[in-house]
Parts: structure tokens; C-alpha cells; sequence
């Protein structure tokens, strides 16, 4: 039985990480979960999964949960003190990092050193922090096993090959609702629109980094620290049907690709089970109902969410926290329809021009520099 804790429950990620749980009682069990505001549903799952703890933001929606599950033997907790606690319970061997933003930084690194085994869907934290989280890694001799779809296929594709037989990696992307349109057309985008997103349901913060490409920009920086790899053996593959989930190319040529349907349940129970594969009672990929399979370049004229990300990247050191920080503030304020679509990149831009990047930030300087940033942002909001 292995013993795990959730942080971000509520989410996305963590919704279909409760439902593969729910799939296999007999295999894992929840020890802890996590939430920000939705203490309704964390009641729910309080109630099904019986956790012997809950953490939720703050203080109040503390009291709030305590009220509502005073029948029950669960202990709640509250703010990053309470996400630490649950990452690093000596019982659990697991924490599955789903929440969104750099708030899992702390808990990732408490969790590593207290030598627990990490499911890494919380790609911020790797972005803005991996110099000091995969060093510690080594370190503490812990696994850290990607969730998001494509780094998962490159862990599944890379097998236990030599790292220097790898030429490059292909990271695929659907290339979002907006593919094909040019930025004239972008102009009077709403969220309604960009919140469909073709192939994958997912968060809300997400699915707007995935119409922007901002989400394969940060899935750049990740996979940079994940595999040890120069930004020029990472590249990037517009796959709009979003079946290949990414590819490895090797060095004489041959290339191992990972394919599925697009389910996020697949890559969060590989990590959960690794290095065991379980039986996952989902839609599977028929061959004979493709009709094709296409390919093309990016757009990074017209998507300069990527673009942004290498650019982060080759400064390095606090560049991409602000690469970050600034899409996090810019998206929130799309969300409450105080920006325009465009303005996203104008915004993500103009702070990376505004920063002097220091060089291997510690994690003080890293939220340092992301509340200069939603300062940054805030002062100069363009619409
Ligand atoms: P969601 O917004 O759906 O969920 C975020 C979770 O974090 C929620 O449970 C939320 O609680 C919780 N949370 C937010 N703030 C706090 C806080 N201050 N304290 C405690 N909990 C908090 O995000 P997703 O599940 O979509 O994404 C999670 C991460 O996984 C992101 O980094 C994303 O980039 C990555 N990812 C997501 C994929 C997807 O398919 N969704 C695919 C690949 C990667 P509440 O519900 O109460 O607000």
C-alpha cells in the first residue's frame, strides 16, 4: 500500500488523481490533501478518502473545515506551515504536487529532504527553482517523476538509455484553439474563447498558457532541468492532435515516441506506480479511426510565449521566475477581463526587460523577484 499526500486535491490534477486512488483502494492510500478555497469539495473528498489530515489556505477557511468535518478524526491544518506538515508526514512515501504557482515551491523542497518520493505536476516550481530542487534530488536519492504529459513521454520513451545517446527531445503541442490565426485575429480573443481548449480539459490558469504557448515554454524550462538538457536539444512540434505525447530522438537517428489518448489519468498513474504499469480502464488509441496524424512548426511570430521561454532560459538564473510570475499576474488579470489577450505577452515582455537577472537565485530571491514582478505588472497593466 503505498502512502500518499495530495496538495492541490481540488484541482484539476488532483480530481483525477482522488479517481485513480478510488481505482485501486487496495494499492494506494491518502493519507493527506490540500485545497485553496474549495472547501466544499474538500469536505467531499475528507469524507470518501478519510485523510488523516487537511490543509487549506488560511486561518478562517481552517475554522470554516473544522466545523464542517468535526464528526470526523481528521486533523486541518492551514498556509504554507500546514503544506509542509502534510509533504513531509513520516508515514507517507509520496507527495503529489498539484497545486498551481510557485506556492509549491517550499513544500516540494521540504518533501525532497525529508527523503519522500515526488509526483511533479506543478511545473513552476521546477522552472523557477530546478537549480536548487534537482540537486536535492540526487542528494536525498528520492524519485521525481513527471505528470505532465509530455515529460512523461520522454521519461517512458528515454527507458534506461545513456543520457549522451540522446540527440534531442521532440516536446509535442496541440498548438491550442488559436492555431493557425495570425495576431490580427488575436485581437479581440475573450477568455470564453480561449478557455476552449480542442483536446485536453484541464485547469483554468492552464488552458490559457496552452492558447498562448506559454505552457510549452514553461514545459521547455522544465524539461531542461528533468533531463539535463541545452535548450537547443529541446524542441518544439505542433501535433494538434495531441496523441504523440512527446518523442526522444536518439543519436543515430532513431526516434521512440510515447502515444495515448490525451487523459491526464495516464501519466499521473504512471508516476504514482512507477516503476510498475497497472491496468487504467480508459479509451484507447485505435489506429484504424485515425485519419491522420500531422506535424508542422510553431507560430512564434504570432505565439511569443515560446519565444519568451527560450529567451528566459538563455539568461537564466531569476529570468524565468519573472517569465513565470509575469504570464501568472497577466492570466489572472485576462481572467477578470482587465486585459486583453495580446497584452499576456506585452506584459510577460516588458517585465523581462525590465529585470536584472541574478544568477542562481536561492528561494528567497525567487519570491523576491515574483513580487517584484505582480508589482511590475501591476504598474504597467496595458490593455
Ligand atoms: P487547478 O487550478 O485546477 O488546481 C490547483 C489546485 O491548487 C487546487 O486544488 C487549488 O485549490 C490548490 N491551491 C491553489 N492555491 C492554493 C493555496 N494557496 N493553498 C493550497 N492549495 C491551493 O490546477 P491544475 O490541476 O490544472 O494544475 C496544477 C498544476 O499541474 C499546475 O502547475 C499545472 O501547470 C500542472 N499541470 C496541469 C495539467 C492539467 O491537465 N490540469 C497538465 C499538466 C500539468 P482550490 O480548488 O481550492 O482553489
Amino acid at each position: 500500500m503505498k502512502k500518499i499526500t495530495i496538495l492541490g486535491s481540488t484541482g484539476s490534477i488532483g480530481t483525477q488523481t482522488l479517481d485513480i486512488v478510488r481505482n485501486n483502494p487496495n494499492s494506494l492510500s491518502v493519507i493527506a490533501i490540500s485545497a485553496g478555497n474549495n472547501i466544499e469539495l474538500l469536505e467531499k473528498q475528507i469524507r470518501e478518502f478519510k485523510p488523516k489530515y487537511a490543509a487549506v489556505r488560511n486561518e478562517e477557511a481552517a475554522r470554516i473545515l473544522k466545523t464542517k468535518t468535526a464528526d470526523l478524526p481528521v486533523k486541518i491544518l492551514s498556509g504554507m506551515d500546514g503544506l509542509i506538515e502534510i509533504s513531509t508526514l513520516p508515514e507517507i512515501e509520496m507527495a503529489v504536487t498539484a497545486l498551481v504557482g510557485m506556492i509549491g515551491i517550499r513544500p516540494t523542497i521540504a518533501a525532497i529532504k525529508a527523503g519522500k518520493d515526488i509526483a511533479l505536476a506543478n511545473k513552476e516550481t521546477l522552472v523557477t527553482a530546478g537549480h536548487i530542487i534537482m540537486p536535492l534530488v540526487k542528494a536525498h536519492n528520492v524519485r521525481l517523476l513527471p505528470v505532465d504529459s509530455e515529460h512523461s513521454a520522454i521519461f517512458q520513451s528515454k527507458g534506461a538509455e545513456n543520457p549522451e545517446s540522446i540527440a534531442k527531445i521532440l516536446l509535442t503541442a496541440s498548438g491550442g484553439p488559436f492555431r493557425g490565426k495570425l495576431t490580427d485575429e488575436l485581437i479581440k480573443i475573450t477568455k470564453e474563447d480561449a478557455l476552449r481548449h480542442p483536446n485536453w480539459s484541464m485547469g483554468r490558469k492552464i488552458t490559457i498558457d496552452s492558447a498562448t504557448l506559454v505552457n510549452k515554454g514553461l514545459e521547455v524550462i522544465e524539461a531542461k532541468w528533468l533531463f539535463e538538457l541545452s535548450a537547443d536539444k529541446i524542441t518544439v512540434v505542433i501535433h494538434p492532435q495531441s496523441i504523440i505525447h512527446s518523442m526522444v530522438e536518439y543519436i543515430d537517428g532513431s526516434i521512440i515516441a510515447q502515444l495515448g489518448t490525451p487523459d491526464m489519468k495516464l501519466p499521473i498513474q504512471y508516476a504514482l506506480f512507477y516503476p510498475h504499469r497497472m491496468p487504467l480502464n480508459e479509451k484507447r488509441v485505435d489506429f484504424c479511426e485515425l485519419s491522420s496524424l500531422t506535424f508542422e512548426p510553431p507560430d512564434t511570430a504570432t505565439f511569443k510565449g515560446l519565444p519568451l521561454a527560450y529567451e528566459a532560459l538563455a539568461k537564466g538564473g531569476s529570468m524565468p521566475t519573472v517569465y513565470n510570475a509575469a504570464n501568472e499576474k497577466a492570466v489572472s488579470l485576462f481572467l477578470q477581463d482587465k486585459i486583453s489577450f495580446l497584452a499576456i505577452y506585452d506584459l510577460i515582455e516588458g517585465a523581462m526587460n525590465n529585470h536584472k537577472p541574478i544568477g542562481a537565485p536561492t528561494v528567497e530571491h525567487i519570491l523576491e523577484t515574483e513580487m517584484e514582478t505582480y508589482e511590475y505588472i501591476t504598474k504597467n497593466i496595458t490593455h
